[in-house]
């Protein structure tokens, strides 16, 4: 049991859709929170960071700070995400070690898992197997983390944990078409074909794939809960259990926006992995679970595409 209260807590990555949403999370505990303005730090500068780290003091740190993309990005730009991730995760890790922050929080991704393992996917599924293509940099970076929370806690004993969330979605969304996840993409794309009476919108790849979801408000409370109730070597998945093909989700997105037209499929893009599910069994017997439904969670982040998170982007 870690208790919050009181404590000074660094959210590195703040601006992001997950680190805004633990801010969010933790203005309803009685901790201080700091961060640092983008153009301010640049996370993957080692001094830099370490520098924050004295300054600030924080007792403990929720590193969601990750450069995060689509299929078709990592894909695109393996480099930034394999260097990227390694450096922010190997600065951050280094400077809290450093400075004596005995409490990390690592979050990483359900793509750290190999190609083709069981489904729902346990913890136990990690380095099993060759992992997907099309992110496997990512993965790499990630795993990496991981694997750096666990050797501070074996050579050092320092209590530093890791969370891998499932696909994200919800406010502070990327709505770019080419690097960000399917849920924003495809609400952007039902949007403007339903403004122009557009007949169809084309999704990438056969729609088969499964994939996850949960409402990156969720994802939040579930890190909170973790910080507060979880001290273990091994890493935990948050998930909400279901999963649906890309086909049903798209199907689901319509209705939500109000876009009656076809669907039509752009074979020359990738589907990925073909299923992504998480087991959730730890998470639960830790004891949380997902409160927000799918369709709860997409009118949600409809509702904040529309109020904004869609111009400021584009
Ligand atoms: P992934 O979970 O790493 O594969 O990341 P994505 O969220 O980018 O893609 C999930 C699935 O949605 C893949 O099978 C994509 O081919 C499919 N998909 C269908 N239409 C789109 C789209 O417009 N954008 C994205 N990013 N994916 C799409």
């Amino acid at each position: 049991m870690y208790d919050l209260n009181g404590k000074t807590v660094w959210v590195a990555g703040h601006k992001g859709m997950v680190g805004s949403a633990v801010v969010r999370r933790l203005a309803s505990e009685d901790c201080k929170v700091v961060a640092a303005p983008r153009g301010e730090l640049d996370l993957k500068r080692q001094t830099e960071v370490e520098n924050f780290v004295a300054v600030m003091k924080p007792d403990a740190i929720v590193m969601a700070a990750a450069k995060v993309g689509g299929i078709l990005a990592n894909a695109t730009y393996p480099v930034d995400f394999l260097y990227d991730n390694l450096m922010i995760e190997a600065n951050i890790f280094a400077a809290a070690h450093e400075n004596n922050v005995d409490r990390v929080l690592f979050l990483g991704s359900s793509c750290i898992y190999p190609k083709m393992a069981p489904q729902p996917i346990p913890e136990s599924a990690l380095l099993t197997g060759p992992l997907e293509r099309t992110n496997e940099c990512y993965a790499v970076a990630k795993i990496t983390g991981i694997k750096m929370a666990q050797a501070y806690r074996e050579q050092y004993g320092r209590d530093y944990i890791s969370a891998m969330p499932t696909n994200l979605y919800g406010p502070g969304d990327n709505y770019d078409l080419q690097s960000g996840h399917v849920i924003p993409a495809l609400i952007r794309k039902a949007h403007e074909a339903k403004l122009i009476s557009d007949k169809q919108i084309t999704i990438w790849g056969t729609g088969t794939p499964r994939r996850e979801f949960m409402h990156v408000d969720d994802c939040a409370d579930a890190l909170v809960f973790l910080l507060k109730n979880y001290s273990d070597h091994d890493h935990v998945n948050l998930g909400c259990g279901q999963d649906i093909t890309i086909l049903e989700l798209t199907r689901m997105i319509c209705r939500v926006v109000g876009f009656t037209g076809e669907i039509a499929h752009d074979h020359s893009r990738p589907d990925g992995t073909p299923r992504k599910l998480m087991s959730v069994d730890k998470l639960r017997t830790l004891g949380w679970a997902a409160k927000i439904t799918l369709m709860e969670g997409i009118e949600s982040a409809y509702h904040a595409f529309l109020n904004g998170s869609y111009t400021e982007r584009r």
